[in-house]
């Protein structure tokens, strides 16, 4: 049972919101569409400073989000069943956090009723992160490392 006097992001289960309900969650953070790095060695991940070619790189958005597995075949298409294995999300992803139980933060549009909130946040990669249009080499891009991303203990 709902309860009508939450909104929807509160009151429904991710499983039961529309598809409209489902893409609104996203706060455009972009952090998403950071590339990744994969230590050989150590299978060790990690979250590089180099966007996707597709992000646009001010407004953190996907310039083709429609189309965009015809360029970019590897995006992930984010879905409730795959949720628990995408723990390189960042930790402040609105589906991340309310798929643990946790609320969403002030600064996400839905509840501050603006995107500026995200930019302002310091969450959003809004003017920080390099294309990988200017860095088209996997292999320069060990040196724009950020995070370390650690994989949940069995
Ligand atoms: S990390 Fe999550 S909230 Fe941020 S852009 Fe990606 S899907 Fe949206
Ligand atoms: S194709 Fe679009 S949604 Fe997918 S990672 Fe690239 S910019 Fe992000």
């Amino acid at each position: 049972m709902t309860d009508s006097s939450q909104p929807y992001w509160y009151s429904k289960r991710l499983d039961e919101m529309t598809d409209e309900e489902w893409e609104s969650l996203c706060d455009g953070c972009g952090r998403c569409c950071l590339n990744k790095v994969i230590n050989d060695e150590t299978d060790e991940m990690f979250e590089t400073m180099i966007a996707c070619k597709l992000l646009d790189t001010h407004t953190c958005r996907c310039s083709d989000y429609a189309n965009r597995h015809a360029t970019v075949p590897d995006c992930i298409r984010l879905t409730i069943r795959e949720l628990p294995d995408l723990f390189w999300l960042p930790e402040t992803c609105a589906y991340r956090l309310l798929h643990q139980g946790y609320e969403l933060p002030e600064w996400h549009p839905l509840i501050s009723g603006t995107q500026d909130t995200v930019y302002k946040s310091g969450y959003s990669v809004q003017d920080k992160v390099f294309s990988e249009k200017d860095v088209p080499d996997p292999a320069d891009w060990h040196e724009y490392v950020i995070r370390v991303i650690e994989e949940p203990e069995d």
